[in-house]
């Protein structure tokens, strides 16, 4: 049966992600890096906690972690790369593995470029992709530990995931990363019909996410940079913008 991802703002700018499966009403939370606002979504869903995942080991990801698993006693799954730094792990995956939510599998795809253990969960029944923060949208990550090489790589195989696919990401960024976009591309007009979108939700009090990876593929200048050396140097432009 499908999941369904709802955001949870917290902190600053970040999100943490509340899934549900809908046949047995497992619930899992993604990066709850600020305990009590998850804690209270997470009650007002019905109270139950079956799992925590982990996209990195950024503390805007992973400090409300051991809270959380107090209150609800469920296991934290993670990438087995970053073991040393992240919260205990009782699940440690890899490239390829899989999660289990309810009747609902995930699979893990490692994305190193802005960590080094950076992974991603991939639902294919709901087509939700936890993406945390190597793609956002109209953006990527920053290149804190990997190469332009490495992100660039890890962005195609986001980037090869069926179009329909809900992109959730871990930060609200996408404002400012459509004045870059706008700034690079500016005779795009798909980016200037997102761009139209995300003004309307961010004027109504609203997450500008989930967005549809068909859409990103058209207006994302770093899903469209045609190989590594020109997304390097966007990332860089983007670093000084
Ligand atoms: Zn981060
Ligand atoms: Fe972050």
């Amino acid at each position: 049966m499908p999941v369904t991802a709802t955001p949870i703002p917290i902190l600053k700018d970040n999100y943490a992600w509340l899934l549900r499966e809908s046949a047995t009403g497992a619930t899992a939370i993604v990066d709850p890096a600020d305990a009590q606002p998850v804690i209270e979504a997470i009650e007002k869903a019905g109270g139950r906690l079956d799992m925590i995942l982990l996209t990195h080991h950024h503390a805007d990801h992973t400090a409300g972690t051991e809270e959380v698993r107090a209150r609800f006693g469920c296991p934290v799954v993670g990438a087995a790369a970053d073991q040393h730094r992240l919260p205990r792990l009782d699940d440690a995956v890899r490239e390829g593995d899989t999660v289990t939510l309810g009747n609902a599998t995930a699979r893990v795809i490692e994305t190193p470029g802005h960590t080094r253990g950076q992974i991603n969960f991939f639902f294919g029944d709901g087509a939700v992709l936890l993406s945390g923060d190597t793609l956002f949208s109209l953006g990527c990550g920053r290149l804190i530990e990997g190469t332009a090489e490495e992100m660039f790589a890890s962005l195609r195989k986001l980037a090869a995931l069926p179009p329909e696919t809900m992109v959730c990401c871990g930060h609200e960024y996408t404002e400012s990363n459509a004045r870059f976009a706008l700034a690079v591309d500016p005779d795009n007009a798909e980016l200037h019909r997102f761009v139209g979108k995300v003004e309307q939700l961010r004027a109504a009090g609203q997450p500008s996410v989930p967005s549809v990876l068909a859409d990103e593929l058209k207006a994302n200048p770093f899903l469209l940079a045609p190989d590594a050396a020109q997304f390097a140097r966007l990332r860089a432009q983007k670093d000084r913008f």
